[in-house]
């Protein structure tokens, strides 16, 4: 084998088998960087020149066979040329292995994504391990793009493009029998057969996938573009074309170019070498390095918490329980009464048949959770956290309970929103235990905890906090004690000024619109009726005090009259089926200037925070956003689009709108710091 060749490892066996195994250096996962896929062109050479009786690929690494693209390479591509010439050689690389003479085998262990799928396609068969840890997909929508190494079109003309298609589309990743049901891959074998089934396929090669009859049917021009046409109208309801290109772009090819194998090759390039440009693509990479950071923050191993004790059963406590339990937790979960309990319970048996495939996972899980009136839990807990409502004295006589009978070690936390943690810690005869594990609601659907430390927290407690919250699969953002922390406290000036919009007379849909046309998941009237109109009433409130907020007069009317939003079935909305009643007609008033005042808000306070040091740079500052709040990612979170944006630009129109609107847009000192 040629000296240049140091990540893949080779060699044949007695059965005239070629092992070709990814193993790159310096790294614990393998990725497709160009690097790798010169050397496995040079490989290539030496098989055509001589080809084994069979090929099987597989991962050198203890966990994975390829995690995809190096994504980092996409960030030095320049010109769509430059963009081109890299997929193309790509192409015609896994286009090499799926003409080679000899059957060729993808041997699959754990992670593989993107490029790893890809070459997995381009080869005969796909051998996967049938284990928790095997996840097979095709995330490049994630990145703003789609597969470009010929799997857009493998996978269409493998397997029933509803299947195909919807994996590209949402980015999901399969597991291996779900990946063998819908024929991505041939076989799913546990780990004491996996070898023999590779082996035997690539010996004795079985006939090769094909398409099933329904697949085929859909693939026809006809039906191929109403399914597209109806698909769209899906992807729509969730991305807009405007801010999303890259699922309608896979649906494109696909459906003007499917039966046309070159033809589609060249589109599929074209496709992304022009998603490749601009910010968007950028921003979405960031994004994905950015929750790399925090998943990466802390040591999960320096802190292996089995036990949970939840106190309080209500929307939050409830729900943070039953998380914590499907991650594997025993958790006890405490309240007043045994009546409190039952919805808590009710919500954990809704997520666990949601998430949890079999009906013995589900037991399992709801047999962790454990009702604990009396707090027996408390004495083993190696975490506690507090949930009950947003009471000082409450919260004060459960500190002074809980503390004595604490293991060594075991954390303290709360969830509060608003109290400070230094006054809840004045009870504690060890301030430094208590820390604020601050989750979002829905807890299940949240990605981001806030992890709120006060001058007092031990750094201990804080790193076992993060750790802690590592293992149940959140990402951890470290915050400094301040009201409304980092994400409600952006949340709210941007909400705010929904409201005074709104007191203003501007119809909630228009002011939605603003909003979601900037790319925020979901309007801020939608959000404000979705959380509760009295919880923001309270945490503005709150937040008032703190900072130059006016709470709108009109906020305060709708708590009085008990409409509270969806949870009430009226709020800024009608809700019918628990959805808002919008009116199409609204008067679409100056959208522009509605959402320069709701971003301009949202932007600001965000500066602000950097100012202040509530987390401890613009990158972290990002993630929490994006992560916290659903901040439109395609613009890589405030401070990345505010730098894409021009901040002098941003500073000045808020000085303009200062003078229009009020001194609320004065710009906040943090700018400087940006420009810096
Ligand atoms: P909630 O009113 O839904 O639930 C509070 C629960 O605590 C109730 O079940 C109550 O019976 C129980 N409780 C009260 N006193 C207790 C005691 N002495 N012992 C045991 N249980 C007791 O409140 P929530 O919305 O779940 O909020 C809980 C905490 O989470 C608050 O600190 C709040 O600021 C914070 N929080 C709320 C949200 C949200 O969206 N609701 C989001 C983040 C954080």
């Amino acid at each position: 084998m040629s000296e240049t060749i140091v990540d893949w490892h080779s060699h044949c066996d007695d059965d005239g088998i070629l092992w070709l195994i990814l193993d790159q250096r310096d790294t614990s996962t393998n990725v497709l960087s160009i690097s790798v896929l010169d050397q496995l062109d040079s490989l290539l050479d030496e098989v055509s020149s001589n080809p084994p009786r069979a090929i099987i690929f597989r991962s050198g690494k203890t966990h994975g066979f390829i995690a995809g693209a190096d994504v980092n390479e996409f960030l030095e591509v320049g010109s769509t040329q430059e963009a081109l010439i890299m997929i193309k050689r790509g192409q015609s690389l896994f286009s090499r292995i799926e003409a080679l003479p000899c059957p060729t085998v993808a041997l699959i262990e754990g992670f593989c994504m993107g490029g790893g799928t890809e070459l997995a396609l381009a080869c005969d068969y796909r051998v996967a391990l049938d284990d928790a840890g095997t996840r097979i997909g095709l995330p490049e929508v994630k990145l703003g793009i789609h597969p470009a190494y010929g799997g857009l079109v493998r996978s269409t003309a493998m397997i029933n493009p509803l299947n195909s298609l919807e994996i590209m589309l949402s980015g999901r990743a399969l597991r291996a029998s779900a990946a063998r049901a819908i024929g991505l891959v041939d076989a799913a074998q546990p780990k004491r057969q996996i070898e023999r089934a590779a082996r035997s396929m690539a010996l004795s090669p079985p006939p090769r996938q094909s398409m099933p009859l329904l697949g085929k049917i859909l693939s026809l021009p006809g039906v191929r573009n109403l399914l597209a046409g109806y698909m769209r109208k899906q992807v729509a309801k969730k991305a807009p074309r405007q801010h999303y290109p890259a699922p309608y772009a896979i649906l494109d090819v696909w459906s003007n170019f499917y039966g046309n194998k070159k033809r589609m090759m060249e589109e599929e390039a074209n496709s992304v070498a022009r998603l490749i440009q601009g910010n968007r693509v950028r921003s979405l990479i960031r994004v994905f390095f950015l929750q790399t950071r925090l998943k990466g923050l802390g040591d999960k191993k320096s802190f292996t918490p089995r036990h949970v004790h939840v106190i309080g059963a209500g929307t939050m406590g409830g729900d943070i329980a039953a998380w914590c339990a499907l991650r594997g937790f025993n958790v006890t979960l405490q309240d007043r009464e045994a009546k409190y309990l039952g919805n808590a319970f009710k919500r954990a048996q809704q997520l666990y048949s949601k998430r949890l495939k079999t009906v013995m996972e589900r037991n399992a899980a709801l047999d962790r959770l454990i009702p604990d009136i009396n707090g027996d839990g408390v004495t083993r807990a190696d975490v506690i956290i507090e949930a009950i409502f947003e009471n000082v004295e409450a919260k004060h006589a459960i500190y002074k309970a809980v503390e004595p009978r604490m293991k060594p070690g075991a954390v303290l936390a709360t969830n509060t929103s608003s109290i400070p943690l230094e006054t809840l810690a004045t009870v504690l005869k060890e301030p430094d235990r208590l820390v604020g594990i601050h989750f979002f609601n829905p807890v299940a659907m949240m990605p981001l905890v806030e992890i709120v430390e006060t001058e007092s927290s031990s750094e201990q407690t804080v790193q076992h906090a993060i750790a802690f919250t590592q293992h149940i699969g959140k990402l951890p953002l470290p915050v400094k004690s301040s009201p409304g922390f980092l994400v409600n406290r952006i949340l709210m000036p941007y909400l705010v000024e929904a409201f005074t919009l709104y007191d203003e007379g501007t119809a909630p849909e228009t002011i939605d619109k603003a909003a979601t046309d900037f790319g925020m998941p979901m309007g801020p009237v939608e959000l404000a009726d979705t959380v509760g109109l009295d919880i923001c009433y309270s945490v503005a409130k709150n937040l008032s005090s703190a900072y130059a907020i006016e709470v709108p007069a009109g906020l305060k009317k709708f708590v009085d009259s008990k409409q509270l939003g969806k949870k009430s079935g009226r709020g800024f909305y009608q809700y019918k089926n628990g959805k808002p009643v919008k009116d199409r007609d609204a008067d679409p008033g100056d959208q522009k200037v509605i959402q320069n005042r709701l971003v301009y808000r949202f932007l600001n306070e965000a500066a602000a925070c950097l100012q202040e040091g509530i987390v401890s740079d613009k990158d972290l500052l990002d993630a929490g956003i994006i992560f916290g709040t659903g901040f439109a990612p395609f613009r890589g979170g405030p401070m990345n689009h505010s730098l894409q944006e021009g901040v002098d630009t941003l500073v000045a129109a808020m000085v303009e709108y200062e003078s229009k609107f009020g001194d609320r847009f004065h710009p906040a000192e943090g700018w400087s710091l940006l420009t810096e």
